[in-house]
């Protein structure tokens, strides 16, 4: 494996410049990768995350055409694109349109 630069939990959310408590949300929702390291003098581990986490941090995958694409809120993104959007927008207007005539029916 190639060695790559570790930041520390407080050098990640400047890095990522982001709340410290949405890197704790991400990391409770293994959103992000952390690795632990033992400190060489006390044996303690200490929990890092890597610059390929850091780099993959913002991504996120589309409903529609399961496309990557970075994201200003990973956690709730759903479309890629706008063409997308209306995509899924329509689908889900269809489906509840579809519900709707099933609770005529009966
Ligand atoms: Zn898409």
């Amino acid at each position: 494996m190639k060695k790559q630069t570790m930041y520390t939990l407080p050098q990640a959310v400047k890095k990522l410049d982001i709340n410290q408590h949405t890197l704790m949300k991400w990391i409770m929702l293994d959103l992000i990768e952390v690795i632990t390291i033992p400190d060489k003098k006390t044996g303690r581990h200490y929990p890092y995350i890597g610059e390929a986490a850091i780099k993959k941090a913002f991504d996120a995958t589309c409903v529609i055409c399961n496309k990557v694409f970075k994201a200003k809120y990973p956690l709730n993104a759903m479309y890629c694109s706008r063409k997308c959007r209306n995509k899924g927008i329509y689908i889900n207007f269809k489906v509840r349109a579809a519900r709707l005539k099933a609770k005529k029916q009966k």
